[in-house]
This record gives C-alpha cells, structure tokens and sequence, in this order.
C-alpha cells in the first residue's frame, strides 16, 4: 500500500485496509475491534436486538439501564403484517440500588406485568452490560416465569462488552433455536425458510413474492414479519436460503446438523444476484415446474427492470462510490449493481464481513480501490477524499459523515424507508441514487467541501 494513503492510518489498524491490486497478503478481519480506534460496530446487544426485534408477536424486555432499550423499532424499519407488539421496548430500568441490591426482583416483576397486561405468551429477555456485570441469574427467573405463567420465556445474556455484534448474531440465533425446540415433531414440509431478512420497507414481502410466483412456498421468514408459531414450524422445511450471512449462516448450519435442512447463501440485491438467487433456489428443490417458471419468471422481470433502470445510467456513469455496509453479502452485491450502472466503487468496507466474503470483493473491485474491515469514521473521510467519492452508501451512523463531507448518501441500512431488495428495490434504488447524486444542493456546497 502506498506510504501516502496509510500515513493517518493508526498502526494497529493498518491490517485491516488493503488496495486492490496490491499485495494480497495480511488482510485482517473477523477480528476484535482495535481498542480506542472508534468502530461503527454496535455491541453485543444490539446485534442480538437486530435479530430477534422483527418477530411481530413477541415482547422485548431489555433487563438494563433505561438506555439500552432505546435501541427499539423507531431506529429499525421491519414491518408487521399482523401484530405489532414488536414495535415496544420493555425495560427494567435499572438504577443505582438495583446495581447494589441486584435485579432480579424487578425483572420477575416486569415479566409478571406484561403477562397481565398483554397475556404474553413469547418474551424475549435481554441482559445488558450491567446485568453482566452484578449477575443477576436471568436463566433462573426466565425458568420460575415459564413455570409460574406457562409462557416460553427465553433469556438472551447479552452484556454489550462480552464481544461484538457478531457475539450478539450468534445468542440471537441461540434463542431461535431454543424457540424451535419448543414445537412438537412433526412431518417435513414442501417448502423453504428465508433466513437473514428482516422486512425493511416491506422487503420479505417482495422476496416472498417472487417466491410464490414461481411456486416456492414459505415455512418460516426468520425473522422479517415473522411470529413465534412460524419460527417453531422451521424445522419442517426443507432448504434454508441465507441472505445476510453474517447474522445467520450460524443458525443455517445448526439447523443443518439438528433437522438435516441443507442451505443455500442467496441476496436479493440488484438485477443479477436476484435472478442468480431465483435459480439457484429453483435448481435446489430439483423440481421442473418450478425451475421452468424461474426461468420465465427471471428472463420477464430481468428484461422489465434492466428497461426501467437504463435512463438513470447516463446521469450516474463515471462517477464514484464509497461502500460501507455491515454485512460482506451486501457489499458484494453493491459492488455489481455500481458495475451495472458505470459508476466505479473506489472504497468498500464492512463492519463484519467474513474472509470468503473479501475474497469476492477483491475479486470484483477495479485497481485501486481500498478495500476495509471495521472501519472509524477517520478512515471512511480520509478515503473518501483521496479517492473522491460522489456518493456514501451506507447506514445512520455514516450519513452525518457523508453530508459533512458533501457527499451523496444512500442509506442501505435497517433505517431505510425504501425497499432495496428484489427487481423492484433495484429500480428504487437508482431512483434513490440519481436523486441524492443529482441534487442541486452539491453545486452550492462543493466549493466549500472538502471531498
Ligand atoms: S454497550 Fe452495554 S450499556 Fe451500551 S447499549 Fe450495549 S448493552 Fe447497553
């Protein structure tokens, strides 16, 4: 890597960035976050919360500091076809004598509370930093609370400082399965679980769609618009398609090795990996009407969504993109969809992506471009300007950096308030795209800018 791009660059972190074309040895990721370097990532609990807050019928308690629970449904866009309990942040609000005097009776009471006032019957609790720390035994009163109410009640040990949102990926799918084992034995299904989408914009429903045009039928959405009873009927199916690998590849495997349902990595994300995915599931079941309707299906709205997408590649072709995404699945994804429309991808990172996953990005990605894992903020602007990025693609957290730097944004995160998935999130998201790249707003703000 050249000395002038990795001057600002903290030592400790220089082996987490690469160039592509460059020397491909040392590549770090999948690592802890370097201390005092300023990650984006979000701790153990959110990442756990990022999970298990989409199932519409179940109740949230989070056994911690009223902070903690403001990490509720406003900051997460997954929608509800039915309940929508989901869309409240119970918590125990604990306070300085409950850290002395321990907790546990006022978990036993909120338990008690909700069940009275919601006659709930899936709760999910989450312990917190806090409750690390002074040991309240939340397995024991989630235990008493099943017993006392006959509910399923199940305890998420989630103190943020015991990992990284990784850790909280893998507790949440822990509970799952803990859902899962509840359900009685029952005969395999013809049909499949969508893992790793969590209806954003509705989303799950536009994958769901697709799915019953060409005859694939649904067991269990995990956990987008998903309810408690549909999770406890997954291990009926009979293929797992994965879509945000970094948060359920593990459940994928447990479930393989547990109920035998072999998987398949799928994203839904621009015009090629859907109708790769469509394929790929279609040749999985083996079946020939479903596999004959793929293809009608794919080759229709490949051909629809590739018309409805071409105008917008004369005003985006030529420019520059900066990717910064949680999952590699994600990444990868963008990085195609950029190549469709011309635009060249000069810096594309994410906060967890696997090493499987890098390969494909430093496989995909042009010369030159820099490529990094658990990235700060730092690095995103420095690489933005050397490279000259017109647009940030992105979650909340790099937006206030993107408008800082008068950069076009694009939020490809659970905030996001339009589909992206699927042929008809593609079109949205060139609209998107051509909208904030587009607007008369940079003209006035450029000169000043520093990008
Ligand atoms: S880091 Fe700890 S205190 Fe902060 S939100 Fe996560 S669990 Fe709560």
């Amino acid at each position: 890597m050249k000395k002038m791009m990795m001057s600002d660059v903290l030592d400790e972190r220089k082996d987490f960035v690469c160039v592509s074309g460059e020397s491909k040895k040392g590549f770090k990721c999948e690592s802890n976050s370097v201390a005092g370097a300023v990650s984006q990532r979000a701790c153990v609990y959110c990442g756990a919360r990022v999970v298990l807050n989409p199932i519409t019928d179940a109740f949230h308690i989070i056994h911690g500091p009223i902070g903690c629970a403001s990490y509720t449904w406003d900051l997460r866009g997954s929608l509800s076809s039915d309940k929508e309990y989901y869309r409240n942040a119970f918590s125990t609000d604990l306070s300085e004598q409950d850290v002395i005097f321990g907790g546990g009776k006022k978990l036993a009471g909120a338990i008690d509370e909700i069940v009275a006032t919601y006659h709930a019957k899936f709760i999910f609790v989450y312990a917190t930093c806090i409750v690390g720390v002074i040991g309240d035994d939340v397995q024991a009163i989630c235990k008493a609370a099943e017993q006392k109410h006959g509910i399923v009640c199940i305890p998420v040990q989630s103190p943020g400082f015991s990992g990284s949102k990784s850790t909280g990926y893998k507790l949440a799918c822990n509970a799952i399965l803990n859902l899962m084992s509840r359900a009685e034995e029952g005969p395999k299904l013809k049909g499949i679980n969508v893992l790793g989408d969590f209806n954003l914009s509705g989303e799950m429903w536009i994958i769901n769609s697709y799915l019953k045009e060409i005859g694939v039928k649904v067991v269990a959405k995990i956990t987008g618009d998903a309810t408690c009873e549909e999770l406890m009927q997954a291990p009926r199916a009979s293929l797992n398609i994965v879509q945000c690998a970094g948060s359920m590849m593990y459940l994928a495997r447990q479930m393989e090795e547990k109920y035998g349902i072999p998987n398949l990595k799928v994203s839904f994300f621009g015009i090629e990996d859907t109708t790769n995915s469509l394929m790929r599931i279609a040749y999985a079941l083996k079946d020939p009407e479903i596999i004959a309707r793929a293809k009608a299906f794919t080759a229709r709205k490949s051909e629809e969504t590739a018309k409805k997408i071409a105008p917008y590649r004369a005003l985006l072709e030529g420019r520059k993109a900066a990717i910064y995404v949680g999952g590699g699945y994600k990444a990868i994804s963008l990085l195609k969809q950029f190549k469709e429309l011309g635009i060249d991808t000069v810096v594309v990172g994410t906060q967890t992506g696997k090493k499987d996953e890098y390969d494909v990005i430093r496989s995909l990605a042009d010369e030159g471009t820099v490529i990094l894992d658990d990235a700060n903020p730092a690095e995103l602007e420095k690489f933005m300007r050397e490279k000259h990025a017109d647009v940030l693609v992105g979650g909340v957290k790099e937006r206030p950096l993107g408008y800082k730097l008068a950069v076009a944004f694009l939020d490809h995160n659970h905030e996001r308030k339009h589909a992206l998935a699927g042929y008809d999130g593609a079109v949205n998201f060139v609209q998107e795209l051509n909208l904030s790249m587009n607007s008369p707003v940079w003209s006035y703000l450029k000169g000043d800018a520093a990008v």
